[in-house]
């Protein structure tokens, strides 16, 4: 068996272009689903993906080990950045998929079989409306409040907030007690049984993180997320040591050396590993079992699309210490009809039952998708309070 050709498949999400990845092979109707969606970097993914096609296409798809080797050692540069990264996990997925389709399997099968009944999953509040998610201000308590009780009404037991306002490298209390008071109505609002999440965008600091951290722990976050960039190893640690909030990170790194050195600094209780940006699931399951030597509980970033969420639940049906899966259920009201599943959410508790489908279990129309082409994501420019640059 060979593979014949690779295709990007481009699908404007709103917030995001998603970059699905087809890979085909000389078996008739034998072919992979993958995802490769990067936002802000979609040309260059796809460009990429045309270039791994040169490596790849000619080899046997279901050597997905041989080709991933290839993809992330061969042409000199090792595939650690994060455009290259994407692209193999877009060709690996899509791989892993046609393997499962030749063992009549899903893909948690062949590497082991289901290690649970369920997975868990949470919502972004808003659900995948990017504005309520991004740009409710901190200062607006009772907006976080209302959401909060939407995102329990929908059926889900844990969600994900962003209460913690952007920041100078010091600032005083101010911004400190706007995200008190915003993750007090939250926990008002849901009581103690809901589990709540802050992500921070690693936009503070460590030494703003560690007071975002302090102000926030009597509240019993679920996880605090990216408290300071993952570069600031130290000051994660530190965060991490000084709180007994989980710290979680990892949605921006790439490959198996950084996480260990993330590991090794006791940076995080939680790996947010992401499966379309390190290397797809090849390099994921690598990942996974060197954050086991930790005990660290992995939880994939997962904002982007349906193949990615399918990937991500066949790696939790298959993963010990994988915890919960990050879902946006309402980025866009078309999902549905870009893509069949062969999982089954239950609307109340929103869990997960195993998808039934070889592979993983998923089917895109293309002529759905064509109906979305591509268009430049909304430019995100950010500027402190003094008009220096922030993160986003
Ligand atoms: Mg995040």
């Amino acid at each position: 068996m060979r593979i014949t050709r690779i295709e990007s498949h481009v699908c404007h999400a709103r917030m995001r272009n998603w970059i699905f990845v087809r890979v085909l092979t000389d078996q008739d109707g034998l072919y992979g689903w993958g995802e490769a969606t990067l936002e802000w970097h979609t040309r260059g993914v796809v460009a990429a993906i045309e270039d791994l096609s040169q490596l790849v296409v000619g080899e046997d798809p279901t050597r997905v080990e041989h080709i991933w080797q290839m993809m992330h050692r061969q042409h000199f540069w090792h595939g650690n950045g994060i455009e290259r990264a994407t692209a193999i996990a877009g060709i690996d997925l899509a791989l892993w998929d046609i393997l499962g389709k030749v063992a009549n399997l899903p893909c948690s099968r062949l590497w082991g079989g289901p290690v649970r009944d369920h997975v868990r999953t949470y919502c972004h509040l808003g659900g995948g409306n990017m504005k309520e998610f991004y740009e409710t201000p901190v200062e607006n308590a009772s907006r976080f409040a209302d959401l909060a009780r939407e995102a329990v009404e929908e059926g889900f037991t844990a969600f994900k907030s962003m209460a913690v306002p952007s920041t100078l490298p010091i600032e005083g209390l101010r911004p400190i007690r706007a995200a008190e008071k915003a993750v007090a109505a939250m926990r008002d609002a849901v009581g103690d049984g809901i589990d709540i999440m802050v992500d921070c965008h690693a936009r503070p600091s460590p030494a703003m993180g560690l007071q975002f951290a302090k102000a926030l722990e009597p509240f019993g976050l679920y996880f605090l997320e990216e408290p300071c960039w993952p570069e600031a190893r130290e000051g994660l640690a530190a965060i991490a040591a000084a709180v007994r909030t989980p710290i979680a990170t990892g949605e921006r790194v790439t490959n198996l050396a950084d996480f260990r050195d993330l590991f090794m600094a006791r940076s995080c209780s939680i790996c947010q590993l992401d499966i379309t940006h390190c290397g797809g699931l090849t390099g994921a399951r690598r990942i996974a079992a060197l954050a086991e030597a930790w005990r660290i509980a992995l939880a994939p970033h997962n904002p982007q699309g349906p193949v990615s969420t399918a990937a991500s639940l066949e790696f939790g049906f298959s993963q010990p210490s994988y915890i919960i899966c990050e879902t946006v259920h309402e980025d866009v009201p078309w999902r549905a009809d870009v893509v069949s599943e062969g999982f089954t959410v239950e609307k109340k508790g929103r869990v997960v039952r195993p998808n039934t489908r070889p592979g993983l279990g998923i089917e895109i129309n293309e002529n759905e998708v064509r109906k979305h082409p591509f268009q430049q994501e909304i430019l995100k420019r950010v500027f402190l309070s003094d008009g220096s640059v922030g993160d986003w």
